[in-house]
């Protein structure tokens, strides 16, 4: 068992293996799995084979350099994704506040709820903002 293992450490050698975007593809082709067993579709089936090929080949890549950048853009994503999805929960839960987005940078402006139309100075771009709360 030992050589065995030994084995596949001497072949792992200088390989990209399991990083985030290859556990994130076996999440996604678990689910798309999972789905199938209702929707029988030939078409998920191909994505999920093409999902499979892709995950394993980018698992065993031995161009290491490329494969960290594609999963770093991949973290950048999914980084986004969950701050966007953590404002969205937080703007829906907090009832002491309005959310404003500033119409030059975006950025989100907390602001309290106090009926009326108020101007707000954006703290990140410093831009005068009317804004008018219900
Ligand atoms: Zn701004």
């Amino acid at each position: 068992m030992e050589k065995l293992r030994n084995k596949f450490i001497a072949f792992m050698y200088g390989r990209n293996g399991a990083d985030s975007l290859y556990k994130a593809s076996v999440a996604v082709y678990f689910a798309m799995a999972a789905a199938n067993l209702f929707l029988r579709s030939a078409i998920l089936s191909i994505l999920m084979w093409a999902l499979f090929i892709w995950a394993t080949f980018r698992c065993f890549s031995k161009n290491v350099y490329k494969r960290s950048l594609e999963n770093q853009a991949f973290l950048r994503i999914e980084e986004k994704a969950a701050r966007k999805f953590k404002m969205t929960k937080t703007m829906l839960t907090d009832k002491e506040h309005c959310y404003k987005k500033c119409s030059h940078c975006k950025a989100y402006l907390r602001l309290p709820k106090r009926s009326g139309t108020h101007t707000a100075v954006c703290p990140k771009c410093g831009e005068k903002l009317t804004v008018r709360i219900r």
